[in-house]
């Protein structure tokens, strides 16, 4: 199977170390992710012990300079790290990418040095895994209104209040999280999970989607937290949003992957699959939905490389991620329902991965911003009128 659909050959404007990192991710996940990966998916379990693996392979914390764990790398490496761990499975690229554009990046910008020295490194190496609380039970898709509080009390903080669908965070180590004061100012926080009181963790059983991924729930009920754990330099729900705008961009490079993988099984499928005395591909239909497949992985190739660039200058603004994550994903699920049609019977099957990440896609469908959430964002842009 080729694993480099490349139709406008955008590769050639990559550097040497973009293609470096991209395929030395792509190797990694073709020897340690796709060979076990329906198991754990099945069993709803999630490959712990790739967690160290993933960040010898600077899965955490790429982006940031070399002093905090990382490796400077730009952001159009680190969108295609995104694409060939998201081809693996969602669960992997969720890893890296609530470290890395979550919790780092909230440490990295709005902590204090003695915050970045502290948590980046032990983050980077793996030492420590993070989570990221913003959602809460009532509040989903308006966080600003959230409910969750703390009251400072000498030199700490008291907080009440919960945070819902939080990935890992029954296992977490570090969960940053964002909190009101008493001013009603929403500030993050970094909760060292051992040392907090008053705090419990659960974890959502049954669920369908980002299986191979621990969500659940954190509650506070007069938690007791030192009042230098509050990020020195946050001052608003804006700087949660900033996180967000990584972690979208993050989701725009998986979807490509996600899309890339389902379509090159597609592919090969319909070339191998005998019907009616030849191959599947050789039909008009089946032609067509590839042909679609193909056309729109190049659109959302250059989305992203185009967006990777303007990161790199500093000039994306949140509404081009908001567009790129929200035309990514439903490239991506749009794709993958096709791709399993291709397999016919076989793509309900844990032979391919169509199916799996099929159902992964709901939940890309939903976080980071709901696919509506980002149609109204564009639409606010476009029209001037507010319609959220
Ligand atoms: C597997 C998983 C992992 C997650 N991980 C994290 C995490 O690590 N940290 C974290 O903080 N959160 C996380 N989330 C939460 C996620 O960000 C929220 O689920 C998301 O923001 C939507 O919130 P909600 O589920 O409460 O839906 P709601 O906000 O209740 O929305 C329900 C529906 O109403 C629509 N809707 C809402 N408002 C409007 C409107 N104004 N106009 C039109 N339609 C509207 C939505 O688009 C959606 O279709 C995760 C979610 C999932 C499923």
């Amino acid at each position: 199977m080729s694993a480099n659909t490349d139709y406008y050959n955008i590769e050639s404007c990559f550097t040497e170390e973009q293609i470096l990192i991209r395929d030395a991710t792509r190797d990694w996940v073709v020897k340690h992710v796709k060979p076990n990966i329906e198991k754990y998916f099945q069993k709803a379990e999630t490959p712990s012990h790739l967690i160290k693996e993933l960040a010898s392979i600077g899965g955490f914390g790429l982006i940031f300079p070399e002093k905090y764990g990382g490796v400077n790398a730009d952001y159009i490496s680190f969108g295609l790290m995104m694409q060939e761990l998201e081809r693996g499975d969602s669960s992997i690229r969720v890893i890296s990418s609530i470290q890395t554009s979550l919790v780092m990046y909230a440490i990295y910008k709005f902590g204090s040095e003695e915050q970045r020295e502290k948590y980046l490194p032990k983050l980077s190496t793996g030492e420590l895994l993070g989570a990221f609380g913003l959602t809460e039970p009532d509040f989903g898709s308006n966080p600003s209104s959230m409910h969750s509080y703390y009251k400072e009390q000498g030199d700490k903080i008291i907080i009440n209040g919960s945070k819902m669908w939080i990935g890992n965070a029954e296992t977490a180590n570090i969960a940053l999280v964002w909190i009101k004061d008493e001013n009603k100012v929403v500030k993050g926080i970094i909760i060292e999970t051992d040392k907090i009181t008053n705090f419990t963790t659960t974890t959502l059983k049954d669920k369908w989607s980002f299986r191979s991924s621990k969500t659940g729930e954190l509650v506070f009920s007069d938690s007791l937290v030192d009042k230098s754990q509050v990020l020195e330099n946050s001052t608003s729900i804006q700087d949660a949003y900033e996180c967000l705008n990584i972690g979208r961009y993050a989701v725009a490079w998986g979807s490509v992957g996600i899309a890339t993988e389902c379509y090159e099984t597609a592919l090969q499928y319909s070339k191998e699959r005998i019907q009616f005395g030849k191959p599947i591909g050789s039909n008009q239909l089946i032609q067509k939905k590839l042909t679609d497949m193909v056309t729109e992985i190049t659109k959302a190739q250059l989305m992203c490389y185009q967006l990777g660039k303007l990161m790199n200058e500093g000039k994306a603004n949140y509404k081009q991620i908001s567009m790129a994550k929200r035309n990514n994903v439903k490239m991506a699920q749009n794709i993958a329902r096709e791709s399993r049609q291709i397999l016919g019977g076989m793509g309900i099957t844990s032979e391919y991965p169509v199916m799996r990440h099929m159902i992964n896609i709901e939940t890309l469908i939903t976080y980071q911003g709901t696919n509506e959430i980002h149609e109204l964002i564009t639409g606010r842009d476009i029209t001037g009128f507010n319609a959220i």
